[in-house]
Formats: C-alpha cells, sequence, structure tokens
C-alpha cells in the first residue's frame, strides 16, 4: 500500500450522555472546558449535541456528546473507546487530583507518565495525564486557572477483543507508528503529529463481555485531515483497503467520513474546518442554539421538545 497521507491525530471524540445538564456542568464546571456548540443531533433534531474544546474548540480539544434522555443504559466493553485521556502540563496532576476529590481517583499511571482516572456523571472513564508538552492552548478563562487548563486530548483507549487487525489498521493504512506496549496495553501515534493529540492506545481485552451503545459509552473517534481534497484521498484509501465507508456528510463546522475498524470501532475522519466560528461570533460560541439551514424553519418545535438547559457564565 502507497505511504499514508498527513494525519496529525485525533479531531473529536463523541459519547452518549443521559443528561444533558449534568453534562454541561461537569465538562464545563469541573473540567473547564468551553462549551463551543450548542446544536441539535443532525440524524435527530430532537435530541442536543453538545461540543466542548478550548477557547475556540480546536480540534485535538473537542469532546462532544449526544444527548439522549432516559437512553437504556449502556455496557462499556470490547469494542469500544473505553476511556478518553486528557493532557494537561506535568506539574499540574496534584492541582487535579485535589480538584477532582469527590470524583473516586485512582492513579492511572503507564508507560512512564503519570495519570490519574475517574468517571464522569454518566460513569465515562476519563483520564488527566501529565505532559511534558501537552501542545495545544490553555484557557485563560473558565474555573480551572491557564497554568493547569486541559489542553487537549492526551490519547483514546480503545478496548479490543483482540489487537492485531486494529494494529494493522492504524499502522498500514492511517500511518500511526508503534510506540510501545505494557502488558496489553499496545501504544500508537499518529504518524505525521506534533505529538499533540496523536495517542491511540490499544487495550487487548479477549475475555471481556462485550460493549452495548447507550448513554456512558463512547460513540466514535474522528481523526484529523486538513482539508476536502485530504479528506477524498482518504476515502479511496480505506475503500481500497476493503472497508466501507459512508459518503462525506456535512456537519457545518467540519465534514466528516465513517468507517468501521476492523476490530468493530467506529472512526470519522473529519476536516480542520470550517470550525465553530462559521455560524456564530468567535466570542459568542455555544451561548444560543445553532440549528442546521435544513431544520431552522422547525425551530419552534425543535425548541418545545429540547429540554431547557442552564448553560454556564
Ligand atoms: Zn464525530
Amino acid at each position: 500500500m502507497t505511504p499514508a497521507p498527513i494525519l496529525p491525530g485525533i479531531h473529536h471524540v463523541t459519547a452518549i450522555t443521559a443528561d444533558a445538564q449534568k453534562n454541561i456542568d461537569f465538562y464545563c464546571g469541573v473540567l473547564g472546558l468551553r462549551l463551543v456548540k450548542l446544536t441539535v443531533n443532525f440524524d435527530d433534531p430532537g435530541s442536543y449535541h453538545l461540543y466542548y474544546g478550548d477557547e475556540l474548540g480546536r480540534p485535538g480539544t473537542i469532546m462532544t456528546f449526544f444527548a439522549w434522555p432516559g437512553a437504556p443504559r449502556s455496557r462499556v466493553g470490547p469494542p469500544q473507546v473505553t476511556a478518553i485521556a486528557f493532557a494537561v502540563p506535568a506539574n499540574s496532576l496534584d492541582y487535579w487530583s485535589s480538584r477532582l476529590k469527590s470524583h473516586e481517583v485512582t492513579s492511572a499511571d503507564r508507560l512512564g507518565e503519570r495519570a490519574i482516572r475517574f468517571s464522569d456523571p454518566d460513569g465515562i472513564a476519563l483520564e488527566v495525564v501529565a505532559t511534558a508538552e501537552p501542545g495545544g492552548e490553555a484557557r485563560t478563562r473558565g474555573p480551572v486557572p491557564a497554568e493547569h487548563a486541559i489542553r487537549g486530548f492526551h490519547s483514546v483507549i480503545l478496548s479490543e477483543e483482540g489487537y492485531e487487525s486494529t494494529a494493522k489498521a492504524l499502522t498500514e493504512l492511517m500511518g500511526f507508528t508503534a510506540a510501545g506496549s505494557e502488558g496489553n496495553r499496545f501504544r500508537y501515534r499518529a504518524g505525521a503529529g506534533n505529538g499533540f493529540a496523536s495517542v491511540v492506545d490499544l487495550l487487548c481485552v479477549p475475555d471481556a463481555r462485550h460493549g452495548q451503545m447507550g448513554a456512558g459509552v463512547v460513540h466514535h473517534v474522528a481523526f484529523r485531515t486538513s482539508d476536502d481534497p485530504q479528506q477524498a484521498a482518504w476515502r479511496e484509501r480505506i475503500v481500497r483497503a476493503g472497508l466501507n465507508v459512508s459518503p462525506v456528510m456535512d456537519r457545518n463546522y467540519f465534514h466528516s467520513i465513517y468507517y468501521r475498524e476492523p476490530g468493530g470501532v467506529l472512526f470519522e475522519i473529519a476536516t480542520d474546518n470550517p470550525g465553530f466560528a462559521v455560524d456564530e461570533p468567535a466570542d459568542r460560541l455555544g451561548r444560543t442554539l445553532k440549528l442546521p439551514a435544513q431544520y431552522e424553519g422547525f425551530r419552534s418545535e425543535i425548541e418545545r421538545v429540547l429540554p431547557k438547559v442552564r448553560l454556564p457564565e
């Protein structure tokens, strides 16, 4: 296979919450991320799609949630993204341990890195990893002091029944390189990344019970591509590898293609542009409900069915 085009790392991670308000309070109020877009699920406009990130919601910092009130309880298990790790500066772990002390923090050190683990209100496993060069840009606003602010993703952790076929897709198809292992953890790093939001860890858990989609589970992980032509090249490459890949979908803030990696986790490749300032000014992101053009005519019906939420200051 020809060398992979450039893939700089993680673009966003999307998970499912049963409670939009608790989700907003936790990701903004506790983790200090900015709500950068309040919109609806484009495939299900009666429910919220919440986007969090750094000040502008730059690729590599974007955590998103489909809010499905009353969603059936899910099961965490392969093949899924079973933990999400955020990067913080190397000296910030004590700050985060103390900030999160009511969230049952445990140590999650691995591969020479110090990390802590805790859960979000839906039970999704999150980690904060002390990183010598965390990359990204610290938020100067919000409840967390800039010196300790989350800079973006460090990695996603995928649980798989076996890891070889996924490892092969990451390395041969997507241009990742093997970057160490420890026990049943196998690490891969985006080939052309600058280290920021570039790590995928595969956990090989052959005996674990299979997961089930629902609240408290990660839906998919998206990787970055710079623009539409690069994305088209990726699409062709994935087709040639024998995987089923979706047509390009317009998500307003980026364009997306989706495919299932051989282990079964849903992957997406999303463009860096146009970004979240495409439909509201950068200093007003996330303050009002934004709808894509196809739903604007149904605004009053949509607003009637969506639960009211209290937005962060
Ligand atoms: Zn996505």
